[in-house]
């Protein structure tokens, strides 16, 4: 758990990653491809028991390929390394490294046999991992040069222009059964590579369910106070009011308004403002039940959602919080204590059922509205 949290914290995002960094992590993934090519050919070209299975004169040819490739790689990293530092979010970058990728591939896949299954998952895999790391174009444009390069080795090789896997001579045994070392190095080129897109795919999905969560947290929360938001608490009305009507029990409604809040903020400043909002949403969630709802609805206003809850138990529960609020004294740094009072007005779904939630909210705003009237620091029932 540890290390996945400190892998997490020094890997980051990788959807959060610049541009040059994403083709730095592609070329180093061709980088080790191409390597593991060249340990391959070393094998084959000095172990007995490989040689004997393929033919060296298959092999050596391709040698410079690959370490022309390896080269160019190498090249295109450091290029990356350095224009990344001018133009970390360029496009370009992922464009370059997405096209090298593919030709990288097909052409490796072209030395071993093109028809593997192994490579087509890869193909495949490569495609759809891209489109979660990279940005859609550089998809696409890549995608669309190895399917026309795919198509001309494939005519050239069924004109007989070209061979088919001429790294690994003849797939089949003199016999015709299918040969072994054929078959198990195919999968050693692969394997890597399935570990790879799987790993990072499943590390880019993880990290997206987790951006998810956050966005859809941050969406919901009031930034001042952490709770919910308009948009949220208004959410939990409706559910609430689904809910009521389907067991039958009320639901109320408490619109919520700190009184005289321009004036505070007018004679002790902004920040002194914002000090008593905090405070004051803290005091309302201490005096609410578990099962109660709270959320700001606007400036210097929130919204009581209370299941369960008549005109008699809303103005009980307002009444707590009326007084709590009454209480407390704001500290933000002046002399004398600071008082926050909030006028309240309720509306209850008890007697009529048939009130849905704008019905709600415009009958607590019109009773808050009496009770700003009749002097504040008090609450009104709005009556049916
Ligand atoms: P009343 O008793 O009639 O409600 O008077 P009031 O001054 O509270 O009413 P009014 O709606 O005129 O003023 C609300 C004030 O709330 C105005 C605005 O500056 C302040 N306000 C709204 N949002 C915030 C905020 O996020 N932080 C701070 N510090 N003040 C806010
Ligand atoms: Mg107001
Ligand atoms: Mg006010």
């Amino acid at each position: 758990m540890q290390f996945r949290e400190r892998l997490a914290e020094r890997v980051g995002n990788p959807l959060d990653w610049h541009s040059a960094h994403k083709s730095i992590f592609v070329l180093a993934i061709i980088w080790l491809l191409i390597l593991g090519y060249l340990v391959w050919a070393f094998v084959v070209l000095t172990w007995p028991f490989a040689s004997a299975e393929v033919r060296a004169e298959h092999v050596m040819p391709h040698l410079p390929w690959l370490l022309g490739m390896l080269g160019l790689t190498t090249l295109f990293l450091a290029g990356s390394w350095f224009a990344g530092r001018k133009h970390p979010d360029s496009v370009l970058h992922q464009h370059l490294c997405a096209q090298w990728y593919a030709l990288v591939l097909l052409t490796l896949a072209h030395f071993t046999g093109l028809w593997s299954l192994a490579t087509g998952v890869i193909l495949c895999g490569a495609v759809v991992v891209g489109f979660m790391f990279l940005h859609r174009t550089v998809v696409f444009a890549a995608m669309g040069m190895a399917i026309a390069l795919h198509a001309a080795l494939t005519v050239a090789m069924v004109r007989g222009l070209l061979p088919d896997g001429p790294m690994l001579g003849p797939g089949h045994d003199p016999d015709g059964s299918l040969n072994t070392f054929w078959v198990t190095s195919m999968y050693i080129f692969t394997a890597p590579q399935l570990a790879v897109l799987v790993g990072l795919s499943y590390y880019i999905l993880t990290r997206w369910r987790q951006r998810e969560a956050e966005v859809r947290m941050l969406s919901m929360t009031d930034p001042l106070t952490g709770m919910a938001n308009r948009r949220a608490i208004l959410a939990l009305l409706k559910r609430e009011l689904e809910k009521s009507q389907e067991t039958g029990l009320s639901v109320s409604v408490v619109m919520v308004d700190l009184d005289h809040f321009k004036e505070l903020n007018d004679t002790w400043g902004h920040q002194t403002g914002d000090a008593a909002l905090s405070q004051a949403a803290r005091v309302l969630r201490r005096e609410l039940r578990q099962s109660d709802h709270v959320g700001r609805y606007g400036g210097e206003e929130f919204l009581m959602v209370l299941p369960g809850a008549d005109d008699r138990g809303a103005s009980l529960l307002a009444e707590r919080c009326r007084e709590g609020l009454e209480a407390v004294s704001v500290d933000a740094g002046q002399e004398r204590p600071l008082r926050v009072t909030a006028s309240f007005g309720l509306c209850s779904n008890h007697h009529r059922r048939d009130l849905g939630q704008d019905d709600l909210l415009r009958a607590a705003d019109d009773a808050l509205y009496l009770a700003k009237e009749y002097g504040r620091n008090r609450i009104e029932i709005a009556c049916h």
